[in-house]
């Protein structure tokens, strides 16, 4: 099983990658808060080339599914933008967040504009990489919060090959998910787990709240998050604290 994790610092993700020993690292492409245009990195090479598996985690204000223009069309072009970069890198994909609508809007052209996205983009002959869709943790009108929400979507976008999907277990137990055979209930709408973000919670089960913790300081039994990580059977990125990856590498080592 290749594990990683996600690398905030990123002027030298290889550097670190060594340092951490890992097998596969996620990064960002651009400054994950801003909607400027990744700029092409001198270690793109060195990247590609590298024993390790690279994965890019789009940046946050990106929502495809957005019914306001000003927010959806940006959101499509940032996409397009960092899943090419993300295939200079030579990664394996491209996590993007299932976004949200807001109160009163019809959940249906969300997930239809999941489709568009996808859509849109055959004539240009895809994407540089695999958009993995990753399920959040809060608010009511997600497009990829509760299993019922995934179902929809993946009825939406589901016979596009470069639609994948990343399961993150904090988002998953924050979004009211039981962890406990929860991989299964995944693969069994969308048929593929791509990645996995493997992280505790400083949040109660259902609480909506996406904080991150390390292996063994939340509210989730690590053992649970072991079991997921060996029956998703994909590339585990630990996005936690910096300071506790190094244990939470030895745990994970340990249990699988
Ligand atoms: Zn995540």
């Amino acid at each position: 099983m290749r594990i990683g994790a996600h690398l905030r610092e990123d002027t030298d993700p290889l550097a670190t990658a060594n340092e951490l020993g890992i097998d596969v690292f996620q990064m960002f492409v651009t400054d994950p808060q801003g909607w400027k245009k990744p700029a092409p990195r001198p270690d793109a090479e060195a990247i590609r080339d590298s024993q390790f598996d690279v994965v890019v985690h789009s940046s946050y204000q990106i929502n495809v599914a957005s019914l306001n223009n000003r927010l959806r069309m940006p959101s499509r072009k940032a996409v397009e933008q960092q899943a090419t970069a993300a295939a200079e890198l030579g990664a394996f994909g491209l996590v993007v967040h299932g976004g949200h609508l807001r109160d009163g809007e019809d959940a249906k052209e969300g997930f239809a504009n999941w489709r568009k996205l996808f859509d849109r983009q055959v004539d240009k002959g895809g994407f540089g990489v695999p958009i993995l869709i990753e399920n959040t943790a809060g608010g009511d009108h997600a497009m990829a919060r509760t299993l019922e929400a995934i179902d929809r979507l993946w009825e939406s976008v589901g016979d596009f090959e470069q639609a994948g999907f990343c399961l993150d277990t904090c988002h998953a137990w924050a979004g009211g998910e039981d962890l406990v055979g929860l991989v299964e209930r995944v693969k069994g709408i969308t048929g593929r787990i791509d990645l996995v973000h493997l992280n505790n919670s400083r949040d109660e089960f259902d609480s909506g709240r996406d904080r991150h913790a390390n292996l063994a300081d939340g509210h989730i039994d690590p053992a649970v998050l072991a079991e997921v990580a060996k029956a998703a059977d994909a590339p585990v990125i630990l996005e936690t604290p910096a300071d506790g990856i190094p244990a939470d590498l030895s745990y994970l080592r340990d249990a699988l």
